[in-house]
């Protein structure tokens, strides 16, 4: 069982692209389970048509402990993905990244991960600037990192400082096991990601163009694998997971100094001076 969790900066995509991501592995017939690690919930939303399910802390606020199956925070969505949402604590108390490892612990005890399931995804906000949305590294919960960046100076900003993350808790076994380009259409982006990758001593994954049938797809509550499985964009995620199938290459991450991935990005022509 692969343990993987998304990052990267707020709005970059990982949601968006952890659904059709999963959903096209299991098109190649993998068994697995989604965990949203986001208080807004919405890391399933696509998965299961909309369907707005109750998140793990929500009912282990009202049903107490001994109240939460399965059966009420697990819904199967597309292809069979086991889709749960961790939820949030109650606004301005208590920490959202505890709130994380209460409802993995919990999921853990319910027996959520099961032997058949061949990868268990973290849909994380935040950018480990908190230590709280570590946790799912920290714990060793999750091992394979995929941080998804774009060419905008603050994706890649973002993108170094889960890095910094990252290379701080190794020791718990976490790796990175590449960067996702998420494109933002940026001039020389596909270069620029590559380099900053390879500075990192991990690969580029894959580069996913900007398509506005994400958008489609999405009023329409669904993944673009389920809304138009024979798009160019729908293969852009299958070769993401193909790529993701089939990747060992997992390290340690070098983050870079700021005046490094300042330069970086004058180089590749992004930032004039
Ligand atoms: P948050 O940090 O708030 O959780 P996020 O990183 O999960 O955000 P998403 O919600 O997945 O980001 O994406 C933000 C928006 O960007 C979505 O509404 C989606 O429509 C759009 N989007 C993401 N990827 C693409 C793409 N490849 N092409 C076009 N639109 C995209
Ligand atoms: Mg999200």
């Amino acid at each position: 069982m692969r343990q993987i969790a998304i990052y990267g900066k707020g709005g970059i995509g990982k949601s968006t692209t952890t659904q059709n991501l999963t959903a096209a592995l299991s098109t190649m017939g993998n068994k697995i389970l989604l965990v949203g690690c986001d208080p807004k919930a919405d890391s399933t939303r696509m998965l299961l048509g909309g369907l707005n399910q109750k998140t793990v802390l929500d009912t282990l606020r009202s049903e107490g402990d001994e109240g939460v199956d399965l059966e009420t925070v697990l819904q199967p969505g597309f292809g069979g993905i086991k889709c749960v949402e961790s939820g949030g604590p109650e606004p301005g108390v208590g920490c959202a990244g505890r709130g994380i490892i209460t409802s993995i612990g919990l999921l853990e005890n319910l027996g959520a991960y099961t032997e058949d399931l061949d990868y268990v995804f973290y849909d994380v906000l935040g950018d480990v600037v908190c230590g709280g949305f570590a946790m799912p590294i920290r714990e060793g919960k999750a091992k394979e990192i995929y941080i998804v960046a774009s060419g905008e100076l603050m994706a890649i900003y973002a993108a170094n400082n889960i890095c910094k993350g990252l290379a701080k808790f190794a020791k718990g076994g976490a790796r990175l096991g590449g960067i996702i380009c998420n494109s933002r259409k940026v001039d020389g982006e596909r270069e620029l990601l590559e380099a900053f990758a390879k500075k990192l001593g991990s690969h580029l994954i894959h580069f996913v163009p900007r398509d506005n049938i994400v958008q489609r797809a999405e009023i329409n509550r669904k993944t673009v694998i389920d809304f138009d499985p024979e798009s160019d964009q729908a293969k852009e995620y299958l070769t993401l997971a193909e790529n993701v199938q089939n990747n060992t290459k997992l390290v340690v991450p070098t983050p870079l100094p700021m005046e490094e991935l300042e330069a970086m990005m004058v180089e590749f022509g992004i930032v004039e001076i």
